[in-house]
């Protein structure tokens, strides 16, 4: 059993690590990426998976107990289940996950399940073909084999995030809903961040999710609800069912006070919140033969930098990143 507690200047409590294995994507989502993007970062600037297992085994040391898999699309990183195996083979880590759009996880389901992880978050907006090559620039029939590949294979649960935007997909949540409810997923509604230039251009098309709760109460009775490793979302259940909503609301109602997180990049960087630009790289450090003690320290130290809150509102131009860059 772990004793230690990594705290941050705000007594924050840090124990979950998202962990950007690319910041390559096979799509093109309009509030993510910007279209023929191209400007990534090289293989070698990459860290290699084991110099991402010494972090990850850092972390573990300094009490994180919960790590996700993200991107970037991560499915496009050769040999990910030999990651995830390195990974969860690590004591004291708990809880391995995933976030993907899954397009191509069909073919990978089941390695990843035996590699270890356990739970899987998708993204999907839409269960319109059309709608969804419009906003992703890629083939609905794909991801939904790869979602259903995925229920086959175990991982569980399954929980399946939309970004709400108005006049796209705003009307089909009832849809989406449905879908969920015949297979048992959770689905979690998101506000559009300001991140890099493409989250800012999607700002004109915001939807604020306190009214889109305020509609589905005419329908639905919510009944809140909490859900394990729920993150950020505040979950509701719908009354005589088993199926669960949730509401991430980073700019009408913002839950900087339970953050629990930090990123840890491609390259190597620590990003302290999504909000901020403020960055600890461990690249150089790990190439340059660190030792563990002083690996944990730089954590510790990094730790130290993570802001109180993110200002999207007051500052929506503050950062430049945008969501693949950092892993969402
Ligand atoms: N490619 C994987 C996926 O789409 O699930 C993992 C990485 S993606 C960056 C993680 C999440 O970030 C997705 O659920 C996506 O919808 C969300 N996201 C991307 N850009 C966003 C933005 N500007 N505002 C809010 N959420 C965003
Ligand atoms: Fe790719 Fe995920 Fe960004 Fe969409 S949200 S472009 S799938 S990284």
């Amino acid at each position: 059993m772990n004793r230690n507690i990594l705290k941050d200047p705000y007594g924050r409590h840090i124990d979950y690590l998202r962990l950007s294995v690319t910041d390559r994507c096979d799509l093109r989502c309009s509030y993510c990426m910007p279209k023929g993007f191209k400007d990534y970062r090289e293989p070698w600037e990459w860290l290699r998976f084991d110099e991402v297992a010494r972090v990850v085994a850092a972390f573990v040391d300094l009490g994180v107990s919960r790590v996700r898999l993200t991107g970037g699309e991560p499915l496009v990183r050769r040999h990910l289940p030999d990651l995830a195996g390195r990974l969860s083979a690590i004591r004291g880590l708990d809880d391995l996950s995933l976030s993907s759009n899954c397009t191509r996880m069909a073919a990978m389901a089941d390695d990843l399940k035996q590699a270890g992880v356990q739970r899987l978050n998708v993204s999907l907006d839409t269960l319109d073909p059309d709608v969804f090559a419009e906003i992703t620039g890629g083939r609905l029939h794909k991801v939904l084999d790869g979602i259903e590949a995925a229920r086959q294979a175990g991982l569980d649960p399954i929980r399946i995030n939309t970004v709400v935007t108005k006049g796209v997909n705003d009307q089909a949540i009832d849809r989406l809903l449905d879908y969920c409810a015949a297979r048992g997923f959770a689905l979690r509604l998101i506000e559009t961040m300001p991140m890099g230039e493409t989250g800012r251009d999607a700002l004109d098309r915001f939807v604020d999710l306190q009214a889109v709760k305020r509609q589905l109460e005419q329908h639905y009775e919510l009944v809140p609800d909490v859900l394990p490793g729920g993150g950020p979302a505040r979950y509701y259940r719908l009354a005589g069912t088993d199926t669960r909503i949730g509401f991430i609301t980073p700019l009408s109602q913002h839950f900087c006070e339970t953050c629990n997180r930090v990123r840890l990049t491609v390259d190597g960087t620590l990003h302290m919140c999504l909000g901020h630009e403020h960055a600890y790289p461990l690249r150089e450090r790990l190439r340059q033969g660190i030792s563990d003690d002083a690996l944990r320290n730089c954590l510790r130290e990094a730790l130290a930098l993570k802001p109180e809150r993110h200002e999207f509102r007051e500052n929506p131009e503050k950062v430049v990143r945008f969501m693949s860059m950092t892993g969402g």
